[in-house]
């Protein structure tokens, strides 16, 4: 069991700047105050009466500080320490101050698969790791997968963000509804038992985006985006997959299986040609495919842009929200709880959006 050290966070690290935000609050740079190193704050909001939305059960950050722990690896972000307040849990992580994968390969002029190859077989590892001690991460998407730092050569993957990660305990049936619907998969969408195979399938479409710069599923809304999923509709359009190799395409439908058990699993895909070739000829054919850079920045600026406007419409539907509780001129007990939780959300309006299926596509 982890121990949440009672103490105040601020008599041991300093805070510094907002990294990010995520949905139920922030993360901030931190210095320790003795060793003068840096670490990454998450401030988590706990909910503090059942029928608030705001906040989380301190049960589920318990659940996130366990798989932290359990997941020692140079490709997973590390746990240093956990603190906790009345009303917020603090975990020191592992600085990671690389940025995003996909923001860093958007600044190329061109990357071979040879290259991309390189960042898929750290993100495996790291997968294969978790698997082997029956966790599923159940939120792989580009925000998730950071490099390390800036000037390390190879750039070193760093699996982050665990609040929806689950151990799977011996003949334990789980299922579960949350994740972002580009990347979901079919059998979280028609909540059948979930197993560490999900995290395959967003495998499959995370690779697919870095190679073609098109989302598979993607539609115009969360419902057309979940129906093409549960219909398998994708195919590879030549004009965006001129420049792939038949061995990338073959490891991606070994991965967009509709059923889990035929997915490869990461130790599978780790061994697949594409991955680890067998022959010169399949090692070659990799030196001569390159990603479609140009659709792919195009896809890492929309999705940049749809990030920077889920968190306005988060700060509009704050505002809303403030103003209605406002004009409530007589709030019953149980309401007034809950608006206490908003006033206490107030500098952190990210952390107002629940996890949902329909919530970060
Ligand atoms: P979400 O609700 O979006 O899943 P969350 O509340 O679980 O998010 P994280 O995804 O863990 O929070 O973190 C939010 C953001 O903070 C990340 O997208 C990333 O930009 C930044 N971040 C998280 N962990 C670190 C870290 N260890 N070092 C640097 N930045 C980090």
């Amino acid at each position: 069991m982890a121990v949440f050290k009672p103490e105040n966070v601020e008599d041991f690290y300093e805070i510094g700047e907002v990294l990010g935000s995520g949905h139920f609050g922030q993360v901030r740079q931190v210095r320790e105050r003795t060793s003068g190193k840096f670490w990454a704050g998450k401030f988590l909001k706990i909910r503090k009466v059942a029928c608030s939305r705001l906040g989380l059960d301190r049960s589920s950050v318990e659940r996130e500080v366990e798989i932290l722990q359990a997941v020692q690896h140079p490709n997973i972000v590390a746990l240093k320490d956990v603190f906790e307040s009345r009303a917020e849990v603090v975990l020191i992580l592992e600085l990671v101050s690389g940025g995003e994968l996909f923001d860093f390969i958007a600044e190329k002029e061109n990357l071979l698969e040879t290259e991309a190859i390189e960042f898929m077989k750290q993100i495996l590892e790291g997968l294969r790791f978790i698997h082997c001690k029956n966790i599923a991460h159940f939120d792989l998407k580009p925000e998730n997968i950071m490099l390390s730092d800036k000037v390390s050569k190879p750039p070193n993957i760093k699996l982050i963000d665990f609040g929806l990660a689950h151990m799977f305990h011996p003949g334990e049936e789980y299922k579960s509804t949350s994740g972002t619907p580009q990347y979901i998969a079919p059998e979280v969408i028609s909540c059948q038992p979930l197993s560490t195979a999900a995290d395959m399938w967003s495998i499959g479409v995370i690779t697919y985006i870095l190679l073609s710069g098109l989302s598979p599923f993607q539609g115009d809304t969360d419902e057309e985006t979940l129906g093409n999923v549960i219909a398998m509709k994708y195919e590879f359009n030549e004009h965006y997959f001129s420049l792939t190799s038949p061995m990338a395409k073959d490891f991606i439908q070994k991965l967009l299986m509709k059923n889990p058990e035929d997915r490869m699993t990461a130790e599978e895909c780790l061994l697949h040609p594409w991955i680890k070739p067998i022959t010169p000829k399949q090692a070659a054919k990799r030196n001569r495919s390159s990603i479609n850079m140009k659709n792919f920045k195009k896809f890492n600026a929309r999705r940049k842009w749809k990030m920077s406007y889920n968190m306005v419409s988060v700060c509009n539907r704050l505002v809303n929200l403030r103003l209605l509780c406002k004009d409530t001129s007589s709030p019953d007990p149980l309401q007034r709880q809950c608006e206490s939780d908003v006033e206490d959300t107030e500098s952190k309006p990210a952390s107002l959006l629940r996890r949902r299926l329909s919530s970060s596509s």
